[in-house]
This record gives C-alpha cells, structure tokens and sequence, in this order.
C-alpha cells in the first residue's frame, strides 16, 4: 500500500535551445526591471553577451561567484545589488553562480532567474550552502528556490570533459539517494529512474562527441530531473560523505561525488534492494553497483580519493566525521563499516556489497 507525502516544488522551467533568447521575456514576465546578472570569473565573456542582449534590463554584472558561496563574496555582491537597485539577478553558470544568487535571495528576496550550465541541479533545489571562517552551512529554505530557470543546452556544448563526467554522476547521486531516502514518493522514485537511465545513455555519447546536442540535451533533461530528486527528498550517506571529505580535505566537489558513488552504493544496496534494481534498471547491469561502476569505467572517471589529493592519514578522521552526528540511511550507520568504505574509496579498490 502506497503511503507518502509529496511536496511540489513551485518553479517555471524552459528547457531547450537557443532558449536564452526568451531571458528579456522573460525578466518582464516576472515584472522585473533591473537584473544583476551573476557568474564565475570564467564564465565573464557570456555573460557580457547575456547582458548586452537584454540591453536596458541590465543592471549590472557581478563575475566573482566562487564555489561554497563564502560569504565576503555574497556580501560584495550584496552591495552591488543595492548600489545598482537590482530587483532580480540571472544568475549564469554552475552551482557556484547558483549559489550565489539563492545567497542574495535569502537577504533580499530579489526575484531569481537561473541558468544553469554545469548538471549540478542546485538551480531547482531549495537548498543552499554558505560558507564562513572555513565552515560550510546548509540549510533548506523556499526563500532560495529561484522563480525561473531557463535549460538552454547551448551552454553545455563547452562543459569540459571532465567536469561533464563528474558532475553527471553528481547528478546521478541525487536521484540514486532519492530512490532510497526516508521520504521517499512514487512521483520522486520515477523521475530518478529515468533520471538516472538519461544521464547513464548521455554521458558515454558525450565522451565520444562532447557536441553532439542529441546527448547534450538528454544530459540535461537527466540533470534536471536529478536536480528535482535532490530538491524534494533527503539524502544519506552518500551525501554525508562527500560533505565531510570534500570539506575535510578541500577536494573538488562533484569528483568526490563521482568517486564515492559506487562504494555508498554497495554499503546500502541488500538494505534498499528496489533502489538497487532500479539503478540496475535504468543502467543496465546485474545491480546497481555493478551498474555504477560499469559507467564510471565506460566514462573513464576519477576513481580514488587518493588521485584527488586526500591524504591516506585522512582515512580515520574522515570516518569519525561521518558518523559524528546521527542521520537517516537505510542501513545503519557503523563506523567499522564506514571506515572499511572510505578506505576502499581512498585506494579505488573495487566496491563490495555488505550483507
Ligand atoms: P561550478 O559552478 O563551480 O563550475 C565549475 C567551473 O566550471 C567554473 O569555473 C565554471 O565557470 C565552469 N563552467 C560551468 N559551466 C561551464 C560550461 N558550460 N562551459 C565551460 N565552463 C563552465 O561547479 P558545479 O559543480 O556546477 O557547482 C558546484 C557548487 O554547487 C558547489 O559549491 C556545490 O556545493 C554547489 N551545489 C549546490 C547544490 C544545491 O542544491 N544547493 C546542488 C549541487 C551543487
């Protein structure tokens, strides 16, 4: 017998391409007149070209996003935001410009246009990560979910190989984790099945053709079902780890997450067998691991946390971070076990199912 609770998350979203070219439509649908648009410093040349063709609707552009949103950067571009009247930001590129702009939503409530183009799905979560004196804070507020978002695919056709296969599986580890989490819905557990099915067919295309658009575009409709997985339910272990290690020992987000993928697979999987044959499913594999670790070798992915710089000495420190404070996963949290996974994720050693 079915029995849940579903939340929809209240979001416009336009998907497709050359679709940046409905963002001054869009801006005065929204009933907005000055718009700061948003990015990372490498991101500054498209964002001039967004902001000349919206013309008189810009504002002013603000190129300094950084990746964890620290916080004396929200606060630079605060100030530009009132300086300039802004009464909505466009924020372009990443989670990073995301973040940024979800930042400056939570203090002003400034309307948020986001166009996203990496696959990390912050864009429809309402999810954000603030960073301070080192420390990353997480909170969930619908005052960060951005209003619109526009998927224009075109963006994506210069996603570097590697930030394409990592942060597509990123992505694939929110709807892997929505599949088992405590409040998991049949609505949720739909689109990551075929979250994961779009992704797992897309990246191995794009590593042969990173222009084929066909690919590009399933990459991004796959992105952004993962996105809504992540925005809606909660996540576990996975995720845990990946916080506590990337922020522990300062390693690129979405590598982390294309490294541990796997083995928090097989730490859950005999505890949440649907989750696990629907990752097999979706994939194509005799389970999910095999699945997982399957498309990590077909992408030529980053396999150990030692090749992304953790230290091996990190192993147990890792380990007890993990398990410090109490939260859901499907199979109980223990600390043995964890440790037994980091140090198998450290050297890259196959990961094992536990009983
Ligand atoms: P990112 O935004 O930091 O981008 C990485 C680099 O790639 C940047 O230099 C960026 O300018 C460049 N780039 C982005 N798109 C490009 C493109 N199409 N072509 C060429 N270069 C491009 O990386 P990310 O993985 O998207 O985001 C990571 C951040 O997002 C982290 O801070 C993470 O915590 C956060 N995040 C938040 C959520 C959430 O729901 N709050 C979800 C996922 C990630």
């Amino acid at each position: 017998m079915h029995s849940f609770v579903y939340n929809a998350l209240p979001a416009r979203v336009i998907f497709g391409s050359g679709t940046i070219s409905r963002l001054k439509s869009e801006i005065e649908r929204a009933g907005c007149r000055r718009a700061l648009l948003l990015s990372t410093p490498e991101q500054a040349d498209d964002l001039t070209r967004i902001a000349t063709s919206i013309g008189a609707l810009a504002a002013g552009t603000f190129t300094h996003a950084t990746m964890h949103t620290p916080a004396d950067v929200t606060d630079r571009a605060l100030r530009q935001a009132q300086e300039c009247g802004a009464d909505c930001t466009i924020s372009f590129g990443g989670g990073s410009s995301t973040g940024l702009g979800k930042a400056i939503a939570l203090r002003t409530d400034l309307t948020q246009i986001a166009v996203p183009t990496t696959y990390a799905g912050s864009e429809v979560t309402p999810i954000i990560g603030e960073t301070k004196n080192g420390v990353k804070v997480t909170q969930r507020t619908l005052k960060v979910l951005p209003e619109i978002v526009i998927y224009d695919v075109d963006f994506t056709l210069t996603l570097p190989q590697r930030l394409t296969i990592t942060s597509g599986t990123n992505a694939i580890a929110h709807a892997v984790e929505a599949l088992y989490a405590e409040d998991r819905n049949p609505v949720i557990s739909m689109m990551a099945e075929q979250a994961i099915g779009a992704m797992g067919r897309a990246l191995p295309a794009i590593v042969s053709d990173p222009l084929d658009r066909e690919a590009r575009s399933e990459a991004f409709y796959g992105a952004w079902l993962c996105g809504v997985c992540l925005g809606s339910v909660g996540m576990a272990l996975h995720h845990k780890l990946c916080h506590v290690i990337g922020g522990a020992f300062d390693l690129p987000h979405a590598d982390t997450h294309t490294v541990i993928l796997p083995y928090a697979m097989a730490y859950n999987a005999k505890a949440a067998p649907d989750a696990d044959a629907a990752v097999a499913r979706a994939l194509g594999g005799q389970d999910g691991t095999a699945a997982l670790v399957e498309l990590a070798a077909r992408l030529g992915s980053p396999r150990s946390l030692k090749s992304l710089g953790m230290p091996e000495a990190g192993i147990d420190r890792a380990a007890d971070l993990a398990v410090q404070n109490p939260y859901w996963n499907p199979r109980p949290i223990e600390r043995d076990a964890v440790r037994t996974l980091i140090a198998a994720a450290w050297a890259g050693d196959a990961p094992r199912p536990l009983s």
